[in-house]
């Protein structure tokens, strides 16, 4: 069994409802262990399509990060994604952040994600989902 973090993203045909799809679909073959909330990003490298909805889901999983990676695409294929050109509009993108098993880097997948974690539509749910525990109180105005 190995952890693995997966980044959600959509801002075509109804997102919010995407994520859940996907999300649901998700659940029936890995073990969710925690999701951050919704969180509306700007797009990122091509800005002049609509704001991103993002999540960051964690998972226990057997399955090997290259299986898993199909799961992904498979799920991504069955929601209508298209790949246009780089950065395009997406009705879902799910990507692997990172995974506790090891992985060989290949063209197909690198693992940490490459620049995902530079991103606000990761760094914010993932913030969340990481220090959660690290919450004292929250500040009042
Ligand atoms: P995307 O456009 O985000 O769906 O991904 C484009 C390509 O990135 C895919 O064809 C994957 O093979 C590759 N890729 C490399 N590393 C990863 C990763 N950690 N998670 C998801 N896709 C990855």
């Amino acid at each position: 069994m190995h952890t693995i973090w997966i980044a959600y993203g959509s801002n075509q045909g109804d997102p919010i409802a995407q994520l859940l799809r996907a999300r649901k679909n998700l659940a029936t073959h890995l073990d969710e262990r925690g999701a951050s909330a919704l969180y509306r990003t700007p797009p990122w490298g091509y800005t002049a399509q609509p704001d991103f909805i993002n999540a960051v889901i964690r998972y226990r999983s057997d399955l090997a990060p290259l299986a898993l990676l199909d799961l992904l695409q498979s799920v991504e294929q069955q929601q209508g994604r298209e790949r246009p050109f780089k950065n395009a509009p997406r009705t879902l993108d799910v990507d692997i952040l990172y995974a506790s098993a090891k992985v060989r880097a290949c063209e197909r997948l690198m693992l940490p994600h490459p620049g995902a974690c530079e991103r606000i539509s990761v760094i914010l749910p993932l913030g969340e989902m990481k220090f959660k525990r690290g919450l004292i109180c929250k500040l009042k105005s």
